[in-house]
């Protein structure tokens, strides 16, 4: 198992799902980001920054202000503390080319943190998603380094039709799909806790935030789920982050705690939001 020593305090969030179509979660998390710079001393995001990711080469010419503003950020943060990336279902193309242009550091598939709380075991969620077996084959395939390869060196217009088929097949095979087939599976999470020493487990995905205590070989362990972040789609909003510190571990709501600062006008002007 891979480790990471993070000392101070560390701030954790995911499922940003940053894209063109939303202004006011961009808003939202360039406040989270600002007060990061401030309060934080490491910063990992857990994947699904992005809510579709084609190729770094794709997202560092984009011209796309959404897009700029989001890497200029993360960059600025990058510049001020350990900024750690991982992969969520949606951005596991993020690569070594934009972890040099920020100055961040990309997270394997599961990481042990050595944290001032104690070790804690961080993921993305979605590889003990295991009741979805569809899912999991699709996982597989694109994880094959020769599949990313191949896809890389398409040009980006055919990239982009074979991500929204993908995006688009996956929104249909979802509908059907029951609730406990979305969530982890507690055999995957016992499996990933077992195999190290920490008693805790942090990971996004599911967009169902919570703490989870049980106890598991006669050990109390928890499974902290990260919230998913929605200004624009989803009513009231939603968005959050976890901080870790010598404290422990405590879940922060963003639409009460982050002051949204005027900066980002597009995310104010109506033919921006949908
Ligand atoms: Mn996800």
């Amino acid at each position: 198992m891979n480790k990471l020593s993070l000392p101070g305090r560390l701030w954790v969030a995911s499922d940003i799902h940053l894209g063109p179509d939303t202004p006011h979660t961009a808003a939202a998390f360039h406040a989270f980001l600002h007060d990061a710079r401030k309060k934080a001393d490491a910063l990992i995001l857990a994947g699904d920054i992005f809510d579709a990711w084609i190729g770094d080469d794709v997202a560092l010419a984009s011209q796309e202000p959404w897009l700029k503003e989001a890497l200029h950020a993360l960059q600025l943060t990058a510049a001020r503390m350990p900024l750690w990336l991982g992969h969520g279902n949606r951005d596991f193309l993020m690569g070594d080319t934009l972890a040099r242009h920020l100055g961040a550091g990309i997270l394997p598939d599961q990481i042990l943190l050595d944290t001032d709380a104690g070790p804690v075991l961080l993921a993305h969620g979605d590889q003990y998603c295991l009741a979805d077996a569809g899912y999991q084959r699709f996982r597989r395939m694109v994880r094959e380094p020769a599949v990313q390869q191949g896809f890389l060196h398409l040009p980006r217009s055919i990239r982009q039709r074979i991500a929204s088929w993908a995006r688009k097949r996956s929104m249909a095979a979802n509908r059907y799909k029951s609730k406990e087939i979305m969530d982890v599976t507690p055999a995957a999470v016992a499996r990933a806790l077992r195999s190290v020493s920490a008693r805790t487990l942090i990971h996004g995905h599911t967009h169902r935030p919570g703490t989870h205590q049980f106890e598991l070989d006669g050990r109390q362990v928890q499974r902290v789920v990260l919230p998913d972040w929605d200004y624009d789609h989803a009513f009231p909003p939603r968005g959050g982050w976890l901080v870790i510190d010598q404290s422990g571990l405590q879940l922060h709501d963003a639409t009460t705690e982050l002051t949204l600062h005027a900066t980002n006008h597009r995310a104010h002007s109506p033919q921006a939001s949908k």
